[in-house]
């Protein structure tokens, strides 16, 4: 039996629409059922590699005013009781409204999994009521045109990672999308972030240049979406809400200097986050809590040390940041350290390399062949302990996602293994996939291995 995902959301923010782009001409059944069920449309969705039915709630603008409240309420509630994953869908561009914090609420209180999508954010444009929708507590909204067939990829990630057994039996992933597929790459989007007077302002303006910054229509059209476009080496790059681009951009704000709030938008709007310090004085508290949120996000991490410049004893020093990365941040265990001066234009090509490097380790997928493989011998090597007599049996791993590398694990009793034998899995993923500085993460489950299941 194939998952099934619930679409949900007030009228007119494009549940419909969704519906007919996921599931196309291939509408399986339409219930007849009168009552609660009548107004619903099910049938087969395909997203990417996954496969699972879909059932829209909507159509039910049509009913009479008095009736409406009522029969969305319970037509909302007998779907979300049957589906194993819930897209609650707000329009990014209305705002939200009292209906959509009903519904979220409604939501929420099942304690189903969601994903929160943004609609009509086609162009970007939407992206304010995506700010605004992080306040539903349903998670990051993630921006999608329904219409235009944009963010789609996203929205499949975000399934694949809720719902394993959606994943076609059969997937092999290309190791390395970026060489895999031969259209035009999209822009990576970069966020810089750091203390305030790290550097972040004039290194925008080193790698951009003034010029292009002032002139770069996107800039200070709203005060929540700015981003600027540019190349390196024939790949683009978008720096997207960054307060030095804020700055620049001389837009009014009291908090011009980046506070940790402020990162954690322009952390969540990004790809590779470019976490800078200055290299006179690194690590200082907010370095690391600003880090630690990047990571805890699951972005991409380079870490800059700017200022380069000022550092007398340079020989070794790289190294000795290195050591001490890992010591503050063993979450993030072979992360890329470039040492750049803004100011003198110096260290730039290195740290784009790191972004583009740090970006394609993020978007690594790992076959399931291998990853069994590898399970095999680290299990041999070290097999999980004990729990109250009861032996905790991990039985296979598989890739849900990637960006960041996310694995489901399945077994019995995996919530009992200790904290130390996932840090053993996490770095032995590391080492053995060549996955350095990237958020790892691996969710378990219980029960049998999926596939085996569908393969009857
Ligand atoms: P539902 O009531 O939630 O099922 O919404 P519909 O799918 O019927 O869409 C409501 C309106 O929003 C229609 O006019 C759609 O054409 C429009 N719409 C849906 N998705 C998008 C989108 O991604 N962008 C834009 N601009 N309009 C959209
Ligand atoms: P922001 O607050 O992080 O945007 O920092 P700014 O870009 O405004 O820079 C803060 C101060 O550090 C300014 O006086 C800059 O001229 C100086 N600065 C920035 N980068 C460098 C660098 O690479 N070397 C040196 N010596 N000074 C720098």
């Amino acid at each position: 039996m194939l998952p099934l995902v619930a679409i949900v959301g007030r009228p007119n923010v494009g549940k419909s629409t969704l519906f007919n782009r996921l599931v196309g001409q291939r509408i399986a059944l339409v219930d007849d059922q009168p009552g609660v069920t009548r107004d619903r449309r099910e049938g087969e969705a395909r997203l990417a590699d996954l496969t699972f039915r879909l059932l829209d709630t909507a159509g039910l603008e049509d009913a009479g005013i008095e009736t409406l409240a009522g029969r969305m309420r319970a037509q909302t509630e007998a779907a979300i009781a049957e589906a194993d994953a819930i897209l609650f869908v707000v329009d990014g561009r209305a705002g939200l409204t009292p209906e959509d914090r009903h519904f979220a609420n409604i939501v929420r209180k099942t304690g189903k999994p969601v994903i929160l999508l943004a609609n009509k954010a086609e162009g970007r444009r939407g992206l304010e009521g995506a700010y605004e929708a992080f306040g539903l507590g349903l998670g990051d909204p993630i921006p999608v045109s329904a219409e235009h067939g944009e963010g789609l990829g996203d929205l499949a990630d975000a399934l694949a990672a809720l719902l394993p057994a959606a994943i076609e039996a059969e997937e092999d992933f290309a190791e390395d999308e970026e060489e895999a597929g031969d259209k035009p790459a999209k822009p990576i989007q970069v966020a810089i972030v750091g203390r305030p007077n790290a550097g972040k302002s004039t290194l925008v303006n080193a790698l951009i240049g003034e010029d292009r910054l002032l002139t770069s229509p996107e800039a200070g059209t709203t005060r929540d979406s700015i981003s600027i476009d540019w190349q390196w080496q024939g790949r683009d790059f978008r720096l997207v809400d960054t307060a030095g681009l804020r700055k620049r951009a001389k837009v009014q704000d009291k908090l011009e200097k980046l506070s940790v709030g402020d990162a954690l938008r322009a952390i969540r709007f990004a790809e590779v986050v470019l976490v800078l310090m200055d290299a006179t004085k690194p690590f200082e508290d907010q370095d690391l809590k600003i880090a630690d949120l990047v990571i805890r996000e699951g972005r991409a991490v380079v870490f800059g040390f700017n200022k380069w410049d000022l550092v007398e004893a340079k020989p070794g020093a790289i190294a000795k940041l290195r050591e001490e990365l890992d010591h503050w941040l063993p979450q993030a265990r072979g992360a890329a350290v470039v040492g750049t001066s803004a100011l003198h234009a110096e260290g730039l090509d290195r740290l784009m390399q790191a972004i583009l490097g740090a970006y394609k380790v993020w978007n690594k997928r790992i076959t399931t062949a291998k990853l069994n493989r590898w399970l095999e011998a680290m299990l041999e090597q070290h097999s999980p302990p004990a729990v109250a007599g009861r032996r905790i049996k991990i039985r296979y791993l598989t890739q849900a996602k990637a960006r960041p590398p996310t694995f489901v694990l399945f077994g019995n009793q995996l919530h009992e293994l200790p904290e130390s034998y996932m840090r053993f899995l996490v770095n032995g993923l590391r080492d053995a996939f060549d996955l350095p500085g990237t958020p790892i993460r691996i969710e378990r489950r219980t029960g049998d291995n999926p596939y085996d299941k569908r393969r009857g």
